[in-house]
């Protein structure tokens, strides 16, 4: 076996490959025969791993892939995928003749950056267009910056327009107003464009799921391919129920018996208010398991247990319920049983965004793929 494909450690994160199929063709479904799904695969596919949920993606229906920058599309590409790529955020104009050689569609909204890139430039490069509508981000704002823009195209027939894109601010917000103020000033943009693309796309999960008026022609699926709510404000108008692909599993590794005012962990801040059996996991905040996890449960024979003490680097310490054998599985994220941690809690827990929570899952914690229940390749980012 290849030394990818194995781990020597008992912490691991496990993706559901049938969830995330299930995922992409609920939103084929849900968009329509004249919609294309775009894979948002950017993060290393939100921490699930970029080319397993690549290619699962396509397999279900999507037809292309989106990341951030050149080099992630790059990394897909090493690893085999051959779909064409979107990169959304810049890149060097430099790097411009490598992307097109590598079939990679870049983002381009600067007319200086034609100007510098056209040199490096040998066969044809497709560029999406992006157009800042209200997200204050990257895009060209102006109808004259899209004038100059659009000269440099018409002069220079290397670079083919394959798409115009913009982004919402608050498609995961109750309250649409921004959104449609958006909207409205891209159509307004899309009608600066004399010949119209192949691709128009605006919309990200939140309002693929949300809005058919801003599907265009693609839309770019990212956090609800992965199963998780855009936001919890709109978990409860979503138009079909998500699957959530990811969790985090990890072992036993000790298990010890504490007498009262005994002390766990850096500052020796907990102390045993009793005789207590105290279980240490091999997980840290190197691991993304981050210190203000501290007051977080994990899951242990199907029941809520604390954590105990600061969370190391490498290693934290729950409370058991009784003595348990070394070995015995732990869940941090995922289901036991009848209980379950969705990756929503931990987000709640730290006080951020669920987005957060599975991209912030280390490169060191090894990911294991199922599909019907079992583990068909493992990727284990270290080796
Ligand atoms: C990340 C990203 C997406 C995907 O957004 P989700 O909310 O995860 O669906 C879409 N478009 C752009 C430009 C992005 O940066």
């Amino acid at each position: 076996m290849n030394q990818q494909t194995q781990f020597y450690r008992d912490t691991w994160a496990e993706i559901n490959l049938d969830h995330i199929t299930y995922n992409v063709k609920s939103m084929k479904k849900h968009v329509g025969e004249d919609t294309e799904v775009f894979a948002v695969v950017k993060a290393n596919a939100y921490g699930h791993g970029d080319i397993e949920v690549a290619k699962t993606a396509l397999n279900a229906g999507a037809t292309r892939l989106a990341v951030a920058t050149l080099d992630e599309a790059l990394a897909l590409r090493k690893k085999g995928a051959d779909a064409p790529i979107l990169v959304l955020g810049y890149s060097r104009p430099e790097n411009a003749g490598f992307a097109a050689a590598n079939n990679i569609s870049l983002t381009v909204f600067q007319a200086d950056w034609l100007e510098k890139a056209k040199t490096f430039v040998k066969e044809e490069l497709n560029i999406h267009v992006k157009f800042d509508s209200g997200m204050g981000r990257i895009g060209i704002r102006k109808h004259e910056e899209w004038t100059k823009l659009n000269e440099q195209l018409e002069q220079n027939q290397v670079f083919k327009l394959e798409g115009a894109f913009t982004h919402f601010a608050t498609a995961d917000e109750m309250e649409t107003g921004y959104y449609e103020e958006q909207l409205q000033k891209f159509n307004e943009m899309i009608g600066w464009m004399k010949e119209k693309p192949k691709y128009i796309h605006a919309s990200n999960s939140a309002a693929g799921l949300r809005f058919f008026q801003s599907h265009f022609n693609a839309v770019r699926y990212g956090i609800s391919m992965y199963g998780l709510t855009p936001s919890p404000d709109i978990a409860a108008v979503l138009p079909f129920q998500l699957k959530e692909a990811f969790a985090l599993h990890t072992k036993l590794v000790h298990v010890k018996k504490l007498n009262k005012g005994e002390k766990v962990s850096y500052g020796a801040t907990y102390e045993a208010k009793e005789e207590e059996w105290i279980g240490t996991l091999p997980i840290g905040y190197a691991d993304g398991w981050i210190r203000k996890l501290s007051t977080q449960e994990v899951l242990v024979n199907g029941e809520r247990v604390p954590i105990v003490g600061r969370i190391c680097m490498d290693q934290c310490m729950i409370k058991l319920p009784s003595e348990l054998p070394v070995g015995t599985q732990v869940t941090l994220i995922g289901k036991q049983e009848q209980t379950e941690i969705s990756v929503n809690e931990i987000a709640k827990t730290l006080e951020t965004i669920n987005y957060e929570v599975t991209c912030q899952v280390s490169n060191r914690v090894p990911r294991v793929y199922t599909k019907g229940g079992n583990e068909t390749s493992v990727r284990n980012g270290l080796l």
